[in-house]
């Protein structure tokens, strides 16, 4: 459920008229709910109640530091994956003893600036990475508190650009090494061994893998106590899907989540930390964009827009679906036809849409993204120079721009040119 909905025939975000802030900030942009964002960390809170928890936003799906602040505010703790996000949690006043480090390439530099500034854990994924960690903690007189990020082998049914607890995929370690692992771990000065941890991929519309992987959490969980292991901490990761079909596609609820994990690895006593990026950040946000010409091709119709896969990648890169929604409600009675959505960057990867059933549109027409709140800000560049589009907050009847568009000046100036030309 969200709060972006068609109140007198024109969409709102919560109590603010889309046009609005089309007017105020110009097309496109990008706006985020307050209360959708609350209510979704409130799910997951829900789901777990009873149990020793957190709650950590994996923040690389939505980093602006108001969607940080708002998160920080009830609490959550922050999954971090380079120290740019670290920095950006500790920004937002997040408290360091809630923040994780997950990744599979964390460099020295970074574990130094975690040990220094105040970590939770680390959620290691290597040997190497493992010895380093070892190292750097040593030498600056710490102990870094360690989970070991086991690879489980089970698929997780989703795209393979985001499935990422098959044997074949570069996150994790081994289940079969995992003993071994840790007891390396256990044998380093600088590193504590708190727990384990586990993520199996992301946008997961099926309870099934997660199921499978938290069985051999558990079973793992065990053993590693039966080799003297203090396993106090489960990192059961990330990964809950979204519907982005609004019509024919219903993922898991977070409380049957939270009965999964119940019932896999409840009776172990452990505190558990759970990774939600996309199910909170996701259907919180719009993308926002007008119509720029309506083009008859040789065979199709194209509803050329404002906004391109610079700004919003998730088409291209994972043949993702967006529902795409006029801001002004259409009139009962008009038979929608199938367009060509498209961008106007000179790729025909440029497209986020083919053959999409839409209500007949004009220029400067609006229309709205829906659910492009994860992995769409976070992942724009400013490919052909097309500025990054500015992000919109909004709380009840009041708005606010939580990151601005840059100048084309703006754009420019972060270029040098070398002092001999
Ligand atoms: C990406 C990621 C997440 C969040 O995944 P969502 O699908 O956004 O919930 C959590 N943990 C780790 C380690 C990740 O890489």
């Amino acid at each position: 459920m969200d709060h972006f909905i068609y109140k007198t025939g024109v969409l709102h975000a919560e109590d603010v008229a889309i046009p609005e802030i089309a007017a105020a900030v110009g097309s496109p942009f990008y706006v985020y709910s307050t209360a959708t964002l609350q209510r979704h960390y409130q799910v997951f809170e829900d789901a777990l109640k009873g149990m020793d928890h957190l709650i950590c936003y994996a923040m690389k799906a939505n980093s602006n530091q108001a969607v940080l602040k708002i998160m920080a505010d009830m609490g959550a703790g922050m999954d971090v994956v380079s120290g740019g996000e670290y920095a950006r949690a500790i920004a937002a006043g997040v408290s360091p003893d809630k923040i994780v480090f997950s990744g599979v390439g964390k460099t020295a530099g970074e574990m130094e600036m975690a040990l220094q500034g105040g970590i939770r854990q680390f959620n290691v994924e290597s040997e190497p990475e493992l010895l380093v960690l070892g190292a750097v903690a040593t030498r600056m007189g710490k102990l870094a508190n360690i989970t070991l990020r086991v690879n489980p082998d089970v698929d997780a049914k989703t795209h393979a650009k985001i499935a990422t607890g098959k044997s074949d995929n570069k996150f994790g370690i081994p289940m079969v090494k995992a003993r071994e692992a840790y007891a390396q771990a256990a044998s380093l000065s600088g590193i504590k061994v708190v727990g384990i941890d586990v993520h199996i991929g992301s946008q997961l519309t099926d309870l099934a893998p997660y199921e499978a992987a938290f069985t051999k959490v558990a079973e793992l969980t065990e053993q590693l106590r039966g080799d003297g292991h203090n396993i106090t901490r489960l990192d059961l990761g990330g990964g809950l899907g979204i519907p982005y079909q609004r019509d024919n596609s219903a993922p898991p609820l977070p409380i049957e989540y939270g009965e999964v994990i119940r019932r896999t690895v409840g009776h172990l006593g452990c505190e558990i930390e759970i990774e939600p990026g996309r199910l909170i950040a996701g259907n919180a946000g719009l993308m926002v964009s007008s119509v720029i010409y309506v083009k008859q091709g040789a065979e199709r119709k194209f509803l050329i827009i404002d906004a391109a896969m610079n700004d919003l990648i998730r088409p291209a890169m994972y043949e993702a679906y967006h529902d795409i929604i006029p801001v002004i409600e259409p009139a009962a009675g008009i038979e929608p036809q199938p367009i060509d959505i498209v961008g106007p960057v000179c790729e025909s990867g440029d497209t986020f849409a083919t053959q999409r059933l839409m209500p007949e549109l004009k220029s400067d027409d609006l229309v709205a993204f829906r659910s492009a709140g994860a992995y769409g800000a976070v992942m724009a560049s400013e490919y052909n120079s097309r500025p990054l589009i500015p992000e919109v907050l909004v709380s009840g009847d009041q708005f606010a721009v939580v990151r601005p568009r840059p100048t084309y000046a703006d754009m420019i100036s972060r270029d040098i040119t070398p002092p001999w030309m």
